[in-house]
């Protein structure tokens, strides 16, 4: 039996970073993947999406040309272009993760599927691996819910949306959160009919209701239908494709598409593991429970990324990586629970997230002042022709320290991180008050917008 230091199994964020901090300190590690280097977020996730969405806002500057003084006349789409592009960007971050794992002095890379045999030992290719230490980052997969007529219907999930190569005429998005409203805008940008099938009353149930309104509007001035309110959703072949059942408040009760995604949510790589052989414990939704140090309830072992539940990105996962080699090897005991949520959802113009919602900051009984500033009064914005969106601020009114903003508009996703490290630094919103920011940016407003702060409601 082969013995490590330690082995490491998925090679999605966290793994290979790991992976060469074992390496470096001069100890055996083997990594194992299953599936293509990079995981979820090269493969079938960020770096794909992201190089759509460059694509899609390529697409949609050149059919604004006359606003911006050109005409390129008819904007023509190559899907396939756009399906090489995309391949392209993830196949490079792939191979880039694969090589640099391969390289790696001490790092033995297999290619297969890991399952424990007990919990100090795991099953790759009908091969036993024994390690001191055994680190789980086995990510997660699309899920598909139970729902009437799923068995009977072809449906894309964001895995199998990666090898389509043609534009769907009338497409339908199942799931009004992050993953399908990216999809949405990409393909209607495309030239894809869309609509959107949300079970709630309102998309991105999880962000403030004025984000989602606004997001809502966004979408909608591009010609995307939302049906919200769809208690009740079902699958049901057609010539066409597919019908979706709705049972909306408003409007017919089906609407027909050519192709459906499912973007409904994500489950745990964690039923295939062998947990139980290692008595590795589980929660009721798959998810391998941890500690604040990503240690699970057996001793050597550590779970982390997405199949934790602790957190749902790849700098979440990244993160991980970051508090276990920090207590592991430099006996800085860092904690989950000392990062602040922070992330984006990549729409065009995107949102950028940090801290508490307007929700929680009411939960949790703080006295508290707010700002909330329109994106057309923001010299950039109009500047750029990119008006659309809201910039919110809420800061506790003893402390002064920021509890949590949005960002909803050009530039979003990079000009959250001015108040995310102020937020870090426990320092008062004073602080951005008196920064000089340089001109024209987004950020430079802060200090403006900060000065308009008045008591929460
Ligand atoms: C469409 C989409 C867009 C996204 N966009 C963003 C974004 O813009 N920003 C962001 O921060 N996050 C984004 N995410 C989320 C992000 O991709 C994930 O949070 C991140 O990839 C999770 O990384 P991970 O390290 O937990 O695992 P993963 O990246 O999922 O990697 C797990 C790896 O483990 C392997 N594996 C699983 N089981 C086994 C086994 N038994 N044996 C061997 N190998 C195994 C898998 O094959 C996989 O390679 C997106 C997700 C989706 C679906």
């Amino acid at each position: 039996m082969k013995h490590f230091d330690a082995i490491i199994i998925g090679t999605g964020q966290a793994g290979p970073s790991l992976a060469a901090r074992f390496a470096d300190a001069g100890k055996t590690v083997a990594i194992i993947e299953r599936s293509k280097f990079g995981g979820t977020c090269v493969n079938t996730g960020c770096t794909p999406t992201k190089t759509l969405v460059a694509s899609a806002y390529a697409i949609h500057v050149a059919r604004r040309g006359a606003e911006y003084g050109f005409s390129v006349g008819d904007v023509r789409v190559d899907i396939n272009r756009v399906k090489a592009r995309k391949d392209a960007a993830s196949t490079r971050s792939s191979k880039g993760v694969e090589a640099w794992l391969r390289g790696m002095t001490n790092c033995t890379v297999i290619q297969g599927e890991a399952s424990f045999q007990s919990p100090n030992s795991v099953m790759v290719n009908d091969e036993v691996l024994e390690a001191d230490k055994i680190y789980i980052n086995v990510g997660g997969r699309a899920r598909a819910p139970e729902m009437p007529g799923i068995h009977d219907v072809p449906f894309l999930t964001n895995s199998s949306m990666m090898d389509i190569d043609f534009l769907p005429e009338q497409f339908i998005i199942v799931g009004g959160s992050y993953v399908g409203l990216e999809f949405a805008q990409i393909y209607r940008r495309l030239g894809s009919e869309v609509t959107i099938v949300e079970m709630g009353p309102r998309l991105i149930g999880r962000e403030d209701e004025d984000i989602s309104d606004a997001v809502r509007e966004i979408l909608e001035a591009e010609g995307i239908n939302i049906r919200l309110n769809a208690k009740c959703i079902s699958l049901e072949k057609r010539d066409a494709g597919v019908a979706v059942g709705l049972t909306c408040e408003e409007g017919p009760p089906e609407v027909v598409g050519t192709q459906v995604l499912m973007a409904v949510g994500r489950i745990p790589n964690t039923s295939d593991l062998g947990l139980d052989k290692a008595g590795v414990a589980i929660d009721t939704r798959g998810y391998i429970t941890v500690d604040d140090q990503l240690q699970t309830n057996v001793s050597g072992i550590w779970a982390l990324g997405d199949c934790n539940g602790r957190g749902a990105f790849t700098h979440t996962s990244y993160n991980d990586y970051e508090i276990v080699a920090d207590n592991l090897f430099n006996a800085d005991h860092r904690r989950v629970s000392d990062r602040i949520q922070a992330y984006a959802l990549y729409i065009d113009p995107p949102l950028g997230r940090c801290g508490m919602t307007d929700a929680e900051v009411r939960k949790s009984g703080r006295r508290a002042l707010a700002v909330k500033y329109p994106m057309s009064r923001v010299t950039r914005a109009y500047e750029k022709g990119e008006t659309q969106g809201i910039i919110k601020i809420c800061v506790d009114a003893e402390t002064k320290q920021i509890l949590g903003a949005a960002i909803l508009g050009v530039g979003g996703d990079e000009v959250i991180h001015v108040l995310l490290d102020v937020m870090y630094a426990k320092a008062p919103y004073t602080v951005i008050e008196r920064a000089m920011h340089i001109h024209p940016t987004v950020a430079e407003y802060l200090p403006t917008i900060l000065g308009k702060l008045v008591p929460f409601a």
